[in-house]
């Protein structure tokens, strides 16, 4: 009896000794599975977990898991984006219900107008077609490619772009809510679309922003499109507009501007808005010459600022009567 209780403890100690490690382990196991979770579930980006996914080797498992991730995380990321990114993503982040704060002595002198900016093309044109203008049966494309500098390589559409974001904080400094019609490159918008943008926010003037091409290199110097009919409602104030930020664009850049101002009828941009609308032709980037400057960004900002002038001076001119 007693060497079988005996040997029922030996056997029972034994069994604790076994099991000691054995816990040990399990609890080892469990702890770098935690460890593995933790970061996986407190990762705020989507980005974040697929590069700590092997997902390689457990394709099933990649696949289930960041689903719910991934669509939780754009709604998040959005909101988180906008504040704390406010020059570029803001394409009607203009309408501002503050008032903007002011730095003492800065005025506003475009206080409660709403400009548009249209910086001319997109990263990649668009060949598909739509009427040049209402009821127009002539088609043209959604977007052509612009120019390309001839020294620099830069697309049109690059300096259009930087142009117009530096255009914008301007014009929002001076007190305007600023209607972009893109603040980035990777955009599919086309000239209808663009000119709709002006129209729905009942711009109080449309800018659209380009460069120009020539087969002859040598012709170099900035110039404005204006719509050709008269009967366009806004017609004296676009070529109001047009005179003010050609000068004002010429005596801040030192382009030339002697070709003055081109009345267009097949501009899409135009013909589609209901709104005053000029287009500036900023230079020809098949000038080599004046490509170098229209790609720098210390010109860029001159460029702007020209602009930006004129459009300051167009408004001083119209409430002057
Ligand atoms: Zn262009």
């Amino acid at each position: 009896m007693k060497t079988g209780g005996a040997r029922r403890l030996t056997i029972l100690f034994l069994c604790v000794l076994m099991l000691a490690p054995l816990s040990g382990c399990i609890k080892r196991e469990t702890v770098p599975d935690t460890v593995a979770i933790t970061p996986a579930v407190t990762t705020p980006s989507a980005s974040a977990v697929p590069s700590l996914t092997p997902s390689a080797t457990f394709p099933p498992a990649a696949t289930l898991a960041p689903s719910p991730v991934i669509t939780a995380t754009p709604p998040l990321a959005e909101p988180m984006a906008s504040p704390l990114q406010t020059p570029s993503p803001a394409p009607t982040a203009s309408p501002k219900p503050t008032k903007r704060p002011q730095n003492g002595s800065d005025e506003e002198p475009l206080s409660g107008l709403v400009i548009g900016v249209d910086p001319g093309h997109q990263a990649h044109s668009d060949s598909d077609t739509e009427p040049v203008a209402p009821g127009s049966s002539t088609m043209k494309k959604k977007v052509s490619s612009g120019t390309r500098g001839v020294a620099t390589g830069v697309y049109e559409y690059e300096v259009n772009l930087a142009v117009g974001l530096l255009l914008r904080d301007m014009l929002e400094q001076a007190g305007a809510t600023v209607v972009m019609t893109h603040t980035k490159a990777n955009v599919n918008i086309s000239n209808i679309e663009r000119a709709e943008i002006f129209n729905d926010n009942s711009v109080d003037l449309g800018v659209r922003l380009h460069c120009n091409g020539n087969t002859d290199h040598s012709v170099r110097g900035a110039f404005m499109l204006v719509p050709k009919s008269k009967s366009y409602p806004y017609y004296d104030d676009c070529v109001l507009a047009a005179k003010a930020i050609l000068k004002a664009y010429g005596e801040e850049t030192g382009l030339n501007t002697e070709k003055g101002i081109t009345y267009r009828s097949d501009q899409t941009g135009f013909n589609w808005c209901t709104r005053p609308v000029t287009n500036i032709e900023m230079g020809h980037m098949t000038n080599a010459d004046e490509d170098r400057l229209l790609t720098d960004a210390d010109f860029q900002a001159k460029m702007a600022r020209g602009i930006y002038n004129g459009i300051v001076a167009y408004f001083k001119e119209k409430a002057e009567g």
